[in-house]
């Protein structure tokens, strides 16, 4: 049977990589519905020409005369602005990919999970600033969440979910980033282009500052909490430099389950978009004998204080992961421009929830998704106000 496939942030690095396992498919195996960026009208064409979708949305409305040019006289459909990127996610599909980066995901990963299919979560940033919210609304309307992040995708391969309560614990492991080996002293003065050269993934710009600075497994430990259903007691990270094992979870008799492979995103793309069946990946295959050994580390909250802001918020709970999510995406930004050093990203998110804590309780969780619209535009502006000042 044909899979009907609709992809989030098509143009992207997860979006790329999906796309690229759809070429690869059987012919008639996989049909695309739809496909989504923020500016990048000519690849989205051209996408869509060679999918040949039946719908493409554009987020930013400046290159809408292009992208409609180069699809003139296809047949598809073109939707502009935001409200074209949610109609592009209730588009009826099977499976739909939510790889848009940042909190701009929430709402089009929202439309997606109210038509109760399967939805391959990339986008961590969504569940991070509205959990409870996405988790609800995932039961409730019958969506069944696959992860793409590569740890929660390995959780979610060795997880004894109907059987909760045999877990002890969930060991996220984190590439440590660029930076492990790098004194607090030369931090001071990396550069854009030092942050950017991962040493073992290969990503999109915000995720592989965040890999940087270490927030990336910050977020993740949020979004690890939220999709597990565990508290941030439950989930310990370790820093494992090779990226074999992608994470682990330990059983109350002593047994830690681990899944294991090439650092290749498109292994848990494959696992999500194929479940329940396996889909056959062009990755890289695992050869322990030729690996020259799997090394573990505690991670250096001292060096890397973003991990430690995430816990503290994943803790104090309601708003104050949205944010610390919020904050970091402006920061991220402002560094990638040349407004602002390294080791202000995580002055600038530690000065939001400071900020945010003193005017407001985190206690609550946000019932509605305005009141994440609302949090998340305020902690932007607090974070644009810090840097400014800086
Ligand atoms: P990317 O920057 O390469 O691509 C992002 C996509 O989202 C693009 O298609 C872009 O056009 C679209 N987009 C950006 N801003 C938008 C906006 N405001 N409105 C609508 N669309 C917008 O990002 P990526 O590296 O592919 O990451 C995508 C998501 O997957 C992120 O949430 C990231 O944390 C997660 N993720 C990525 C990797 C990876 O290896 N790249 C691994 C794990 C998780
Ligand atoms: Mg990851």
């Amino acid at each position: 049977m044909t899979k009907r496939v609709t992809i989030l942030g098509s143009t992207g690095s997860i979006g790329e990589s999906t796309l690229d396992l759809v070429r690869r498919a059987e012919p008639g195996d996989i049909q695309v519905v739809a496909l989504t960026a923020n500016s990048n009208a000519e690849l989205l064409a051209a996408q869509a020409v060679e999918f040949d979708a039946k719908f493409v949305a554009l987020a930013d409305e400046k290159n809408a005369a292009s992208l409609k040019a180069a699809l003139s006289g296809t047949n598809t459909e073109i939707g502009i602005g935001s409200e074209a990127l949610i109609e592009a996610a209730s588009r009826q599909a099977d499976f739909c990919m939510a790889a848009i980066i940042g909190a701009a995901g929430l709402e089009p990963t929202l439309a997606a999970v109210d038509q109760g299919i399967h939805v391959g979560l990339a986008n961590k940033e969504c569940l991070v600033c509205a959990g409870d919210l996405f988790m609800q609304r995932v039961k409730e309307k019958g969506a069944t969440l696959l992860p793409v992040d590569s740890e929660h995708n390995a959780i979610f391969q060795v997880l004894e979910r109907d059987k909760p309560e045999g877990v002890r614990r969930l060991i996220l492991t984190a590439s440590g980033g660029p930076f492990r080996e790098t004194s607090l002293e030369t931090l001071r003065k990396v550069t854009r282009e030092d942050a950017l050269n991962h040493p073992v993934w290969s990503m999109g710009a915000k995720i592989s500052i965040d890999s940087a600075t270490l927030m990336n497994k910050g977020l993740e430990l949020i979004e690890a909490s939220y999709l597990f259903e565990r508290p941030s007691a439950e989930i310990d990270i370790v820093v494992h430099p090779q990226s074999i094992i992608h994470s682990m979870v330990e059983y109350i008799d002593g047994s830690v389950l681990a899944q294991l492979g090439s650092p290749d995103m498109r292994t848990p793309i494959a696992y999500a978009m194929g479940w329940p069946d396996r889909m056959a990946a062009p990755v890289e295959r695992l050869d322990l004998t030729k690996l020259s050994g799997l090394t573990f580390f505690e991670p250096d909250t001292k060096k890397f204080p973003a991990l430690r802001l995430a816990r503290e918020a994943l803790e104090a709970g309601g708003k104050a992961p949205c944010v610390l999510n919020a904050a970091n995406e402006i920061a991220v930004a402002a560094f990638l421009e040349g407004q602002i050093k390294f080791l202000d990203i995580a002055r600038v998110v530690e000065n939001a929830l400071d900020q945010h804590a003193a005017r407001s309780c985190f206690g609550t969780s946000p019932g509605h998704v305005n009141d994440i619209i609302v949090t998340d535009e305020d902690a932007r502006l607090t974070a644009h106000e810090h840097i400014v000042s800086l």
